[in-house]
Protein backbone atom coordinates (compact mmCIF):
# COMPACT_ATOMS: atom_id res chain seq x y z
CA UNK A 1 0.00 0.00 0.00
CA UNK A 2 1.50 3.41 -0.94
CA UNK A 3 0.35 5.97 1.15
CA UNK A 4 0.21 9.46 -1.57
CA UNK A 5 2.44 12.10 -0.08
CA UNK A 6 1.98 15.60 0.05
CA UNK A 7 3.48 18.11 -2.35
CA UNK A 8 6.58 18.37 -0.95
CA UNK A 9 8.25 15.69 -4.03
CA UNK A 10 5.83 15.39 -7.07
CA UNK A 11 5.65 11.42 -7.95
CA UNK A 12 7.68 11.10 -11.13
CA UNK A 13 7.16 7.76 -12.08
CA UNK A 14 6.43 4.52 -10.07
CA UNK A 15 9.64 2.91 -10.22
CA UNK A 16 11.39 0.16 -8.09
CA UNK A 17 14.03 2.07 -8.22
CA UNK A 18 12.94 4.29 -5.16
CA UNK A 19 10.05 2.01 -3.76
CA UNK A 20 9.78 -1.56 -3.96
CA UNK A 21 6.25 -2.84 -2.49
CA UNK A 22 7.65 -5.43 -0.45
CA UNK A 23 10.20 -2.56 1.76
CA UNK A 24 7.67 -1.78 4.31
CA UNK A 25 6.61 -5.22 5.17
CA UNK A 26 10.32 -6.54 5.10
CA UNK A 27 11.24 -3.82 7.82
CA UNK A 28 8.00 -3.54 10.12
CA UNK A 29 8.73 -8.46 9.89
CA UNK A 30 12.67 -7.64 11.42
CA UNK A 31 11.64 -5.38 14.03
CA UNK A 32 10.58 -8.18 16.57
CA UNK A 33 7.58 -6.45 18.55
CA UNK A 34 3.43 -6.19 17.32
CA UNK A 35 2.91 -2.95 16.21
CA UNK A 36 -0.58 -1.08 16.10
CA UNK A 37 -2.24 -1.06 12.84
CA UNK A 38 -1.83 3.23 13.41
CA UNK A 39 1.94 2.03 13.92
CA UNK A 40 2.29 0.10 11.02
CA UNK A 41 0.92 3.25 9.00
CA UNK A 42 3.13 5.64 10.23
CA UNK A 43 6.36 4.03 10.10
CA UNK A 44 5.15 2.85 6.53
CA UNK A 45 4.84 6.30 5.71
CA UNK A 46 8.31 7.56 7.46
CA UNK A 47 10.06 4.63 4.83
CA UNK A 48 8.24 6.08 1.64
CA UNK A 49 8.74 9.04 2.85
CA UNK A 50 13.03 8.83 3.24
CA UNK A 51 13.16 6.55 0.70
CA UNK A 52 11.77 9.29 -1.72
CA UNK A 53 14.24 11.36 -0.02
CA UNK A 54 17.33 9.81 -1.09
CA UNK A 55 16.22 9.24 -3.96
CA UNK A 56 19.37 8.37 -6.31
CA UNK A 57 21.79 9.09 -3.77
CA UNK A 58 23.88 5.94 -2.94
CA UNK A 59 26.25 4.95 0.16
CA UNK A 60 30.35 4.26 -0.80
CA UNK A 61 29.53 0.78 -0.41
CA UNK A 62 27.04 1.27 -4.00
CA UNK A 63 23.75 0.52 -2.59
CA UNK A 64 20.91 2.36 -2.51
CA UNK A 65 21.40 5.46 0.45
CA UNK A 66 17.90 4.25 2.10
CA UNK A 67 19.34 0.62 3.07
CA UNK A 68 21.60 3.14 6.28
CA UNK A 69 18.23 4.28 7.69
CA UNK A 70 16.10 1.59 7.37
CA UNK A 71 19.00 -0.40 9.11
CA UNK A 72 19.75 1.90 11.86
CA UNK A 73 15.99 1.90 12.83
CA UNK A 74 16.24 -1.99 12.84
CA UNK A 75 19.11 -2.29 15.07
CA UNK A 76 17.03 0.57 17.36
CA UNK A 77 13.96 -1.49 16.46
CA UNK A 78 15.54 -4.58 17.94
CA UNK A 79 16.31 -2.99 21.89
CA UNK A 80 13.73 -0.28 21.58
CA UNK A 81 10.74 -0.51 19.71
CA UNK A 82 9.06 2.91 20.19
CA UNK A 83 7.04 4.22 16.73
CA UNK A 84 7.86 7.87 17.18
CA UNK A 85 11.67 7.04 17.84
CA UNK A 86 11.52 4.34 15.15
CA UNK A 87 10.76 7.16 12.60
CA UNK A 88 13.18 9.30 13.83
CA UNK A 89 15.63 6.97 12.73
CA UNK A 90 13.92 6.35 9.65
CA UNK A 91 14.21 10.16 8.63
CA UNK A 92 17.41 10.97 10.69
CA UNK A 93 19.69 11.72 7.75
CA UNK A 94 16.74 13.54 5.38
CA UNK A 95 17.16 17.36 6.47
CA UNK A 96 21.01 17.14 6.61
CA UNK A 97 21.56 15.27 3.10
CA UNK A 98 18.63 16.08 1.02
CA UNK A 99 16.81 18.65 -0.43
CA UNK A 100 13.68 18.32 2.18
CA UNK A 101 14.33 20.49 5.43
CA UNK A 102 13.18 20.05 8.94
CA UNK A 103 10.13 22.28 8.59
CA UNK A 104 8.17 19.82 6.26
CA UNK A 105 8.69 16.87 7.80
CA UNK A 106 7.48 19.20 10.50
CA UNK A 107 4.34 19.24 8.67
CA UNK A 108 3.96 15.70 7.75
CA UNK A 109 4.94 14.17 10.65
CA UNK A 110 4.61 16.59 13.77
CA UNK A 111 6.37 18.82 15.94
CA UNK A 112 7.90 15.90 18.44
CA UNK A 113 9.37 13.77 15.49
CA UNK A 114 11.14 16.93 13.92
CA UNK A 115 12.43 17.85 17.22
CA UNK A 116 13.93 14.39 18.01
CA UNK A 117 15.42 14.45 14.32
CA UNK A 118 17.11 17.98 15.04
CA UNK A 119 18.59 16.59 17.66
CA UNK A 120 20.01 13.64 15.87
CA UNK A 121 21.88 16.36 13.72
CA UNK A 122 23.21 18.20 16.19
CA UNK A 123 24.75 15.41 17.88
CA UNK A 124 26.09 14.46 14.45
CA UNK A 125 27.80 17.59 14.25
CA UNK A 126 29.34 16.54 17.95
CA UNK A 127 32.97 15.41 16.58
CA UNK A 128 35.98 14.54 19.25
CA UNK A 129 38.60 16.72 18.53
CA UNK A 130 42.84 15.84 19.47
CA UNK A 131 42.23 19.09 21.18
CA UNK A 132 40.20 20.01 24.29
CA UNK A 133 39.79 23.50 22.85
CA UNK A 134 36.35 25.64 24.22
CA UNK A 135 34.39 24.49 20.83
CA UNK A 136 35.27 20.85 21.33
CA UNK A 137 33.76 21.27 25.03
CA UNK A 138 30.72 23.28 24.36
CA UNK A 139 29.77 20.85 21.38
CA UNK A 140 30.08 18.46 24.36
CA UNK A 141 27.47 20.11 26.13
CA UNK A 142 25.27 20.52 23.58
CA UNK A 143 25.25 16.71 23.13
CA UNK A 144 24.06 16.53 26.74
CA UNK A 145 21.44 18.96 26.80
CA UNK A 146 20.22 17.29 23.63
CA UNK A 147 20.16 14.16 25.56
CA UNK A 148 18.72 15.25 28.75
CA UNK A 149 15.60 17.21 26.78
CA UNK A 150 14.87 13.42 25.01
CA UNK A 151 16.72 10.04 25.80
CA UNK A 152 15.64 8.95 22.27
CA UNK A 153 17.44 11.15 20.34
CA UNK A 154 20.73 9.62 21.71
CA UNK A 155 19.44 6.12 20.68
CA UNK A 156 18.79 7.17 17.29
CA UNK A 157 22.50 8.34 16.96
CA UNK A 158 23.80 5.81 18.58
CA UNK A 159 22.12 2.92 16.09
CA UNK A 160 22.85 5.48 13.58
CA UNK A 161 26.84 5.09 14.67
CA UNK A 162 26.66 1.41 14.98
CA UNK A 163 25.35 0.58 11.54
CA UNK A 164 28.15 3.37 10.39
CA UNK A 165 30.43 1.19 11.49
CA UNK A 166 29.18 -2.15 10.21
CA UNK A 167 30.13 -0.90 6.71
CA UNK A 168 33.31 1.52 8.03
CA UNK A 169 35.07 -0.83 5.26
CA UNK A 170 33.88 0.95 2.64
CA UNK A 171 35.55 4.56 3.40
CA UNK A 172 38.67 5.42 2.86
CA UNK A 173 40.87 4.00 5.98
CA UNK A 174 42.39 7.76 7.70
CA UNK A 175 38.50 8.69 7.81
CA UNK A 176 38.06 5.10 9.29
CA UNK A 177 40.49 5.96 12.26
CA UNK A 178 38.80 8.92 12.51
CA UNK A 179 35.67 7.56 13.14
CA UNK A 180 36.29 4.64 14.21
CA UNK A 181 38.60 6.77 17.47
CA UNK A 182 35.48 8.73 18.09
CA UNK A 183 33.37 5.90 18.34
CA UNK A 184 35.47 3.77 20.78
CA UNK A 185 36.29 7.58 22.82
CA UNK A 186 32.85 8.77 22.65
CA UNK A 187 30.11 6.56 21.30
CA UNK A 188 30.92 3.41 23.27
CA UNK A 189 31.41 5.00 26.66
CA UNK A 190 27.95 6.32 26.26
CA UNK A 191 26.17 3.11 25.27
CA UNK A 192 28.36 1.35 28.19
CA UNK A 193 26.68 4.77 30.27
CA UNK A 194 22.99 3.90 28.85
CA UNK A 195 23.62 0.19 30.29
CA UNK A 196 23.44 -0.78 26.60
CA UNK A 197 25.78 -3.64 26.94
CA UNK A 198 24.57 -5.36 23.61
CA UNK A 199 25.62 -2.13 21.73
CA UNK A 200 28.99 -1.04 23.86
CA UNK A 201 30.26 -4.42 22.86
CA UNK A 202 29.85 -4.08 19.37
CA UNK A 203 31.01 -0.58 18.73
CA UNK A 204 34.47 -1.15 20.99
CA UNK A 205 35.10 -4.47 19.43
CA UNK A 206 34.25 -2.71 15.73
CA UNK A 207 36.55 0.17 16.75
CA UNK A 208 38.94 -1.06 18.66
CA UNK A 209 40.37 -3.29 15.29
CA UNK A 210 40.78 -0.25 13.22
CA UNK A 211 42.29 2.09 16.43
CA UNK A 212 44.74 -0.59 17.37
CA UNK A 213 45.29 -3.10 15.23
CA UNK A 214 48.59 -4.30 16.55
CA UNK A 215 46.92 -4.59 19.41
CA UNK A 216 43.57 -6.37 18.56
CA UNK A 217 45.76 -9.13 16.25
CA UNK A 218 47.79 -9.93 19.59
CA UNK A 219 44.69 -9.73 21.75
CA UNK A 220 42.89 -12.11 19.15
CA UNK A 221 45.64 -14.31 18.76
CA UNK A 222 46.83 -14.50 22.45
CA UNK A 223 42.71 -15.47 23.24
CA UNK A 224 42.73 -18.34 20.66
CA UNK A 225 46.07 -19.69 21.91
CA UNK A 226 44.72 -19.63 25.83
CA UNK A 227 41.63 -21.12 24.83
CA UNK A 228 43.48 -24.06 23.12
CA UNK A 229 45.52 -24.25 25.47
CA UNK A 230 42.91 -24.26 28.95
CA UNK A 231 41.56 -26.79 26.15
CA UNK A 232 38.00 -25.68 27.77
CA UNK A 233 35.40 -27.83 25.79
CA UNK A 234 32.62 -25.01 26.20
CA UNK A 235 29.72 -27.78 25.21
CA UNK A 236 30.90 -30.56 27.66
CA UNK A 237 30.95 -28.22 30.79
CA UNK A 238 27.57 -26.75 29.73
CA UNK A 239 26.22 -30.00 29.44
CA UNK A 240 27.29 -31.02 33.13
CA UNK A 241 26.41 -27.60 34.68
CA UNK A 242 22.78 -28.76 32.97
CA UNK A 243 22.73 -32.07 34.39
CA UNK A 244 24.10 -30.54 38.05
CA UNK A 245 20.85 -28.34 38.24
CA UNK A 246 18.44 -30.49 36.70
CA UNK A 247 19.44 -33.44 39.40
CA UNK A 248 19.41 -31.03 41.60
CA UNK A 249 15.96 -30.04 41.02
CA UNK A 250 16.73 -26.44 40.33
CA UNK A 251 14.43 -24.25 38.13
CA UNK A 252 16.18 -23.14 35.18
CA UNK A 253 16.08 -21.54 31.97
CA UNK A 254 19.27 -21.68 29.92
CA UNK A 255 22.90 -22.80 30.23
CA UNK A 256 25.12 -20.59 27.71
CA UNK A 257 28.56 -20.52 27.17
CA UNK A 258 30.36 -16.95 26.64
CA UNK A 259 33.71 -16.02 24.89
CA UNK A 260 35.20 -12.63 26.24
CA UNK A 261 35.02 -10.17 23.82
CA UNK A 262 38.35 -8.90 22.43
CA UNK A 263 38.51 -5.27 23.70
CA UNK A 264 37.10 -6.19 27.17
CA UNK A 265 39.93 -8.63 27.03
CA UNK A 266 42.42 -6.27 25.85
CA UNK A 267 41.51 -3.59 28.66
CA UNK A 268 41.72 -6.86 31.28
CA UNK A 269 44.74 -7.86 30.37
CA UNK A 270 46.29 -4.43 30.72
CA UNK A 271 44.36 -3.90 34.15
CA UNK A 272 46.25 -6.83 35.26
CA UNK A 273 49.92 -5.96 33.82
CA UNK A 274 49.70 -8.84 31.18
CA UNK A 275 49.04 -11.65 33.88
CA UNK A 276 46.51 -13.84 31.95
CA UNK A 277 46.45 -16.04 34.74
CA UNK A 278 44.66 -13.45 36.46
CA UNK A 279 41.84 -13.33 34.20
CA UNK A 280 39.09 -16.24 34.99
CA UNK A 281 36.20 -14.79 33.09
CA UNK A 282 37.64 -15.89 29.37
CA UNK A 283 35.26 -18.53 29.27
CA UNK A 284 32.06 -17.70 31.22
CA UNK A 285 29.19 -19.81 31.65
CA UNK A 286 25.65 -18.15 31.74
CA UNK A 287 22.72 -19.36 33.47
CA UNK A 288 19.35 -17.83 33.52
CA UNK A 289 16.45 -18.44 35.37
CA UNK A 290 13.33 -16.97 36.34
CA UNK A 291 13.19 -16.00 39.26
CA UNK A 292 15.97 -14.45 42.25
CA UNK A 293 15.31 -16.85 44.54
CA UNK A 294 16.07 -19.34 41.76
CA UNK A 295 19.11 -17.54 41.03
CA UNK A 296 20.11 -18.59 44.33
CA UNK A 297 19.23 -21.76 44.41
CA UNK A 298 21.55 -22.28 41.04
CA UNK A 299 24.46 -21.14 42.78
CA UNK A 300 23.77 -23.41 45.83
CA UNK A 301 23.70 -26.34 43.18
CA UNK A 302 26.79 -25.28 41.35
CA UNK A 303 28.56 -24.79 45.30
CA UNK A 304 27.59 -28.28 46.40
CA UNK A 305 29.14 -29.71 43.27
CA UNK A 306 32.34 -27.52 42.91
CA UNK A 307 34.63 -25.51 44.90
CA UNK A 308 34.05 -22.13 44.74
CA UNK A 309 37.58 -20.13 44.36
CA UNK A 310 37.02 -17.20 47.58
CA UNK A 311 36.78 -14.01 47.28
CA UNK A 312 35.67 -14.46 43.83
CA UNK A 313 31.56 -14.70 44.83
CA UNK A 314 30.25 -11.36 43.60
CA UNK A 315 26.50 -10.56 44.35
CA UNK A 316 25.37 -7.71 41.44
CA UNK A 317 21.71 -8.83 42.14
CA UNK A 318 21.81 -7.88 45.80
CA UNK A 319 24.44 -4.52 45.08
CA UNK A 320 23.11 -3.54 41.35
CA UNK A 321 26.69 -1.87 39.22
CA UNK A 322 26.13 1.60 38.87
CA UNK A 323 25.07 1.42 35.52
CA UNK A 324 22.29 -0.94 36.65
CA UNK A 325 23.97 -4.38 35.60
CA UNK A 326 22.24 -7.15 37.59
CA UNK A 327 24.24 -10.68 38.15
CA UNK A 328 25.69 -13.27 40.57
CA UNK A 329 29.29 -14.08 39.44
CA UNK A 330 30.98 -17.22 41.00
CA UNK A 331 34.31 -18.69 39.80
CA UNK A 332 34.72 -22.48 40.39
CA UNK A 333 37.37 -25.39 39.97
CA UNK A 334 36.03 -28.22 37.57
CA UNK A 335 37.03 -31.49 38.44
CA UNK A 336 39.84 -31.31 36.36
CA UNK A 337 40.96 -28.14 38.58
CA UNK A 338 40.42 -25.99 35.72
CA UNK A 339 38.46 -22.51 36.40
CA UNK A 340 35.26 -21.79 35.62
CA UNK A 341 33.74 -18.55 35.72
CA UNK A 342 29.61 -18.81 36.21
CA UNK A 343 27.01 -15.75 35.86
CA UNK A 344 23.46 -16.50 37.00
CA UNK A 345 20.86 -13.78 35.86
CA UNK A 346 16.82 -13.79 35.31
CA UNK A 347 15.82 -13.46 32.43
CA UNK A 348 14.84 -9.77 32.86
CA UNK A 349 17.96 -8.70 34.38
CA UNK A 350 19.84 -10.77 30.87
CA UNK A 351 17.45 -8.06 28.51
CA UNK A 352 18.58 -4.99 30.58
CA UNK A 353 21.95 -5.86 30.53
CA UNK A 354 21.83 -6.01 26.99
CA UNK A 355 19.39 -2.97 26.37
CA UNK A 356 20.06 -0.81 29.52
CA UNK A 357 18.06 2.53 29.75
CA UNK A 358 16.15 1.19 26.63
CA UNK A 359 14.46 -2.23 28.62
CA UNK A 360 13.77 0.36 31.54
CA UNK A 361 11.93 2.71 29.42
CA UNK A 362 9.69 0.55 26.95
CA UNK A 363 8.51 -2.02 29.17
CA UNK A 364 7.79 0.35 31.92
CA UNK A 365 5.93 2.51 29.28
CA UNK A 366 4.18 -0.06 28.01
CA UNK A 367 2.55 -1.19 31.73
CA UNK A 368 2.60 2.23 33.09
CA UNK A 369 1.14 5.41 30.94
CA UNK A 370 3.33 8.06 33.37
CA UNK A 371 6.72 5.86 34.17
CA UNK A 372 7.99 7.16 30.79
CA UNK A 373 8.45 10.37 32.14
CA UNK A 374 9.46 9.38 35.20
CA UNK A 375 12.08 7.70 33.70
CA UNK A 376 12.85 10.44 31.23
CA UNK A 377 12.75 13.40 34.10
CA UNK A 378 15.75 10.76 36.15
CA UNK A 379 17.63 10.60 33.42
CA UNK A 380 17.11 14.42 33.35
CA UNK A 381 17.95 14.86 36.67
CA UNK A 382 21.28 12.59 36.09
CA UNK A 383 22.75 14.30 33.08
CA UNK A 384 22.38 17.76 33.85
CA UNK A 385 24.10 16.70 36.93
CA UNK A 386 26.90 15.74 34.43
CA UNK A 387 26.72 19.78 33.55
CA UNK A 388 26.85 21.29 36.96
CA UNK A 389 29.76 19.58 38.35
CA UNK A 390 31.31 22.57 37.01
CA UNK A 391 31.34 26.34 36.06
CA UNK A 392 34.55 26.20 33.71
CA UNK A 393 34.51 24.35 30.27
CA UNK A 394 37.78 22.58 30.87
CA UNK A 395 36.69 21.74 34.51
CA UNK A 396 34.02 20.56 33.45
CA UNK A 397 35.66 18.45 30.59
CA UNK A 398 37.80 16.74 33.12
CA UNK A 399 35.33 16.07 35.27
CA UNK A 400 33.56 14.51 32.57
CA UNK A 401 36.63 12.37 31.80
CA UNK A 402 37.65 11.36 35.46
CA UNK A 403 33.65 10.23 36.60
CA UNK A 404 32.20 9.13 33.78
CA UNK A 405 34.65 8.15 30.54
CA UNK A 406 37.25 6.47 31.93
CA UNK A 407 37.24 3.11 33.32
CA UNK A 408 35.57 2.41 36.71
CA UNK A 409 36.33 -0.31 39.03
CA UNK A 410 34.76 -1.62 41.71
CA UNK A 411 35.75 -2.01 44.94
CA UNK A 412 34.23 -3.57 48.81
CA UNK A 413 33.61 -2.56 51.78
CA UNK A 414 34.17 -5.25 54.21
CA UNK A 415 30.43 -5.71 54.74
CA UNK A 416 30.21 -6.09 51.12
CA UNK A 417 28.83 -2.68 50.16
CA UNK A 418 30.24 -1.57 46.49
CA UNK A 419 32.10 1.72 45.75
CA UNK A 420 32.44 2.92 42.33
CA UNK A 421 35.91 4.77 41.80
CA UNK A 422 37.42 5.70 38.87
CA UNK A 423 40.69 3.47 37.59
CA UNK A 424 43.68 4.52 39.41
CA UNK A 425 41.68 5.70 42.39
CA UNK A 426 44.05 4.44 45.90
CA UNK A 427 42.85 3.51 49.48
CA UNK A 428 43.09 7.45 50.41
CA UNK A 429 39.84 7.95 47.38
CA UNK A 430 38.00 4.45 49.02
CA UNK A 431 38.25 5.77 52.85
CA UNK A 432 36.91 9.37 51.95
CA UNK A 433 34.39 7.46 49.66
CA UNK A 434 32.96 5.12 52.44
CA UNK A 435 33.08 8.67 54.74
CA UNK A 436 35.18 11.86 55.52
CA UNK A 437 35.59 10.76 59.13
CA UNK A 438 37.05 7.91 57.87
CA UNK A 439 39.63 9.75 55.60
CA UNK A 440 40.56 11.91 58.26
CA UNK A 441 40.88 8.53 61.09
CA UNK A 442 42.85 6.51 58.81
CA UNK A 443 45.87 4.92 60.01
CA UNK A 444 46.18 2.10 57.72
CA UNK A 445 44.51 -1.02 55.33
CA UNK A 446 44.25 -3.70 54.58
CA UNK A 447 43.40 -5.13 50.97
CA UNK A 448 41.67 -8.47 50.60
CA UNK A 449 43.42 -9.44 54.33
CA UNK A 450 46.82 -8.14 53.62
CA UNK A 451 48.14 -5.11 55.24
CA UNK A 452 48.98 -2.47 52.30
CA UNK A 453 49.58 1.34 52.08
CA UNK A 454 47.23 3.97 51.83
CA UNK A 455 48.65 5.28 49.10
CA UNK A 456 48.12 1.97 47.06
CA UNK A 457 46.38 1.67 43.61
CA UNK A 458 43.34 -0.25 43.94
CA UNK A 459 42.24 -2.90 41.21
CA UNK A 460 39.01 -4.24 40.38
CA UNK A 461 36.84 -6.04 43.31
CA UNK A 462 39.20 -5.65 46.25
CA UNK A 463 38.01 -5.91 49.50
CA UNK A 464 39.51 -2.99 51.32
CA UNK A 465 39.42 -2.62 55.02
CA UNK A 466 40.75 1.01 56.69
CA UNK A 467 42.52 0.41 60.20
CA UNK A 468 41.09 3.43 62.45
CA UNK A 469 42.85 5.59 64.56
CA UNK A 470 40.84 6.91 67.90
CA UNK A 471 42.03 10.91 67.45
CA UNK A 472 42.33 12.56 63.71
CA UNK A 473 45.20 11.42 61.94
CA UNK A 474 48.02 14.17 60.83
CA UNK A 475 47.55 14.64 57.13
CA UNK A 476 50.35 15.00 54.90
CA UNK A 477 50.82 17.07 51.17
CA UNK A 478 51.31 13.21 49.27
CA UNK A 479 48.05 12.41 50.44
CA UNK A 480 46.42 15.35 47.90
CA UNK A 481 49.08 13.14 45.35
CA UNK A 482 47.76 10.33 45.72
CA UNK A 483 44.02 11.09 45.70
CA UNK A 484 42.14 10.72 41.93
CA UNK A 485 38.80 11.47 43.39
CA UNK A 486 37.56 15.47 43.52
CA UNK A 487 35.54 14.50 47.02
CA UNK A 488 38.65 13.13 48.32
CA UNK A 489 41.04 15.93 47.34
CA UNK A 490 38.58 18.36 48.30
CA UNK A 491 38.78 17.03 51.63
CA UNK A 492 42.25 16.72 52.22
CA UNK A 493 42.84 20.53 50.91
CA UNK A 494 40.09 21.14 53.33
CA UNK A 495 42.04 19.60 56.00
CA UNK A 496 45.63 21.17 54.81
CA UNK A 497 43.84 24.57 55.09
CA UNK A 498 42.98 24.20 58.53
CA UNK A 499 46.17 22.70 59.30
CA UNK A 500 47.96 25.80 58.00
CA UNK A 501 45.97 28.08 59.97
CA UNK A 502 46.44 26.12 63.15
CA UNK A 503 50.58 25.81 62.61
CA UNK A 504 50.43 29.62 62.39
CA UNK A 505 48.65 30.18 65.66
CA UNK A 506 50.30 27.50 67.41
CA UNK A 507 53.51 29.29 66.25
CA UNK A 508 52.47 32.87 67.67
CA UNK A 509 51.41 31.46 70.51
CA UNK A 510 54.72 29.44 71.27
CA UNK A 511 56.94 32.96 70.22
CA UNK A 512 54.65 34.51 73.38
CA UNK A 513 55.48 32.20 75.15
CA UNK A 514 59.18 31.06 74.85
CA UNK A 515 60.75 33.76 76.70
CA UNK A 516 64.69 32.34 75.37
CA UNK A 517 63.95 33.66 72.13
CA UNK A 518 65.34 36.90 71.16
CA UNK A 519 63.88 40.13 72.43
CA UNK A 520 62.70 41.33 68.90
CA UNK A 521 61.54 38.09 68.38
CA UNK A 522 58.46 38.06 71.20
CA UNK A 523 55.06 39.13 70.11
CA UNK A 524 54.24 42.26 71.63
MN1 LIG B 1 23.15 8.34 9.33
Amino acid sequence: MLILLNHIIPLPYFSHYWYNASMPKKFLNAIPHKFTPDEERLLTKALEFATRAHQGQKRKSGEDYIIHPTAAAIILGKIFPDTKALVAALLHDVPEDTQITLDEIKKEFGEEIAQMIDGVTKLGQVRLRGSKDKFYVENLRKLFIATSKDIRVILVKLADRLHNMQTIAYIPPEKQVKVATETLEMYAPIAARLGIGSWKDELEDLSFKIVYPKEYDQTKLLLESELQKRGTNIKESQKLLEHILRTEGIKFLQVSGRIKRIYSLYNKFKRYHNDLSKIYDIVAFRITAKTTGDCYSALGAIHKHFQPLPGRIKDYIATPKPNGYQSIHTTVFDKDGKTLEIQIRTELMHEEAERGVAAHWFYEEEGKPDSSERVQAEWIKELSAWQDLADNPEEYLESLKIDFFSDRIFVFTPKGDIKDLPAGATVIDFAFAVHSDLGYHMMGAKINGKMASIFDELEQENVIEIIKSKKPVKISRDWLKAAKTHGARNRIRHYLNENDKGIIQRVRELKLKDLSLPRFFRKK
